[in-house]
């Protein structure tokens, strides 16, 4: 938990969001500015800056990440979707706490 992380207080419902999912180690959510007519996050409730600052102690925890993007999509009605993770300034990145983008149910699909 990190005092001044939105992802943070949105995980502890300090913050209101739109959940669809949660368990244990996750929390998925929609985008607050959806950039598709599906546009959800998956964020663990650990408070990792990002990516780039994992290790091999969080391998069981990134694959459950990246399993419940297609079981979630299809709950939210998507036969394809499209996944990302911004990483770093440099990489896109505007909240520091690690999530996967979800984008779907458009005839275009954001790039960035
Ligand atoms: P990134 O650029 O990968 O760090 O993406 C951060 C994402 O978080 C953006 O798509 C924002 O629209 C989204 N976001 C920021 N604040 C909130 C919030 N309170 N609830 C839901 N999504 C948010
Ligand atoms: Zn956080």
């Amino acid at each position: 938990m990190s005092a001044d992380c939105i992802f943070c207080k949105i995980v502890t419902g300090t913050i209101p969001s739109t959940q669809i999912y949660a368990d244990d180690d996750v929390v998925v959510f929609k985008d607050i500015n959806p950039l598709a007519p599906v546009h959800f996050l998956i964020v663990p409730r650990e408070h990792i800056e990002s990516l780039a600052s994992c290790d091999a102690s969080h391998q069981a925890l990134l694959g459950k990440m990246l399993l419940l993007a297609p079981k979630l999509a299809k709950e939210q009605g998507l036969a394809g979707f499209r996944t990302m993770i911004n990483t770093g300034r440099e990489g896109g990145q505007e909240v520091f706490h690690i999530h996967v983008h979800v984008f779907g149910g458009g005839t275009t699909l954001p790039k960035t």
